[in-house]
């Protein structure tokens, strides 16, 4: 059995090109291609965003890759203009040499490690590894033995969406109203994003009190497929 701390990748972006090619997209409305300078996008994009003009965010998209929880992964596939692949506890047979036969689960970062809370919570994931595995080595399938997975069961997502779709995604998700976990990966997409797209995204709020040291680690990588 593995337990491991949740991560997010995100795809190598330039902001500032991003940025531009809305820009570029959005100035059809006036035909004012003309007007196009090194920084004119920064006016542009936030008077878009004062009016509700927010359609011309949509020309662009961003892919991230995290590796998390069910609870997660439900919760923010509720989201319908976002595309995901998900790792499927119908063909992944983690009994299997492929998995090491074994079991990954995401430690739950709102239930402290050394606590009682903590050790019924590791002994339950004990238990379901080890039932898993006898039931794979009795011939169970997948479809079977997925039955036996807990919220805490790990898997690696890939999840895409438009500019617009991720502020509205984060705007909800990096909040103090949402589940821990998913503020634990989305809080530092939300600042990475204000970093390098801040016209777009500086009027998101989030929960500034949820422990930093919580933060799921955030890497670029060059290519997400
Ligand atoms: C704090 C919190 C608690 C929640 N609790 C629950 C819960 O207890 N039970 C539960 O079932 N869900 C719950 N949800 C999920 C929530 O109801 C939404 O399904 C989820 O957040 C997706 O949001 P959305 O529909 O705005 O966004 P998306 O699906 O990402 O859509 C983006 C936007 O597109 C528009 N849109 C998309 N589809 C339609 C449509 N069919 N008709 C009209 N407009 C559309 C809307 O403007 C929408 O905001 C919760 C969400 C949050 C953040």
């Amino acid at each position: 059995m593995q337990i491991i701390d949740p991560y997010i990748q995100v795809e190598k972006i330039d902001g500032k090109k991003i940025m531009r090619n809305i820009e570029r997209a959005c100035r059809t409305c006036y035909r004012s291609e003309g007007k196009i300078t090194e920084d004119s996008y920064k006016t542009l994009l936030k008077n878009c965003i004062t009016r509700g003009h927010e359609s011309v965010l949509e020309h662009e998209k961003v892919t991230i890759r995290m590796y998390c929880d069910l609870g997660v992964y439900k919760d923010i596939t509720r989201h319908r203009i976002a595309s995901f692949s998900i790792e499927s506890t119908r063909y992944c047979n983690y009994g299997k040499d492929k998995f090491n036969s074994e079991l990954k689960f995401i430690k739950p970062c709102n239930i402290e490690n050394g606590t009682d809370f903590y050790k019924i919570w590791e002994n339950t994931c004990e238990v379901i590894e080890k039932n898993y595995i006898e039931m794979s080595k009795l011939g169970a399938l997948p479809d079977q033995l997925r039955m036996l997975l807990p919220h805490s069961i790990a898997a690696e997502v890939t999840m895409t969406a438009n500019i617009r779709e991720w502020k509205h995604i984060l705007t909800l998700r990096a909040s103090k109203h949402t589940h821990p976990a998913i503020r634990q990966l989305m809080i530092p997409l939300l600042l990475y994003f204000k970093e390098i797209m801040p016209e777009i995204f500086e009027d998101v709020e989030y929960d500034k009190e949820f422990p930093k040291e919580k933060y799921a680690k955030l890497t670029q990588i060059e290519e997400i497929y």
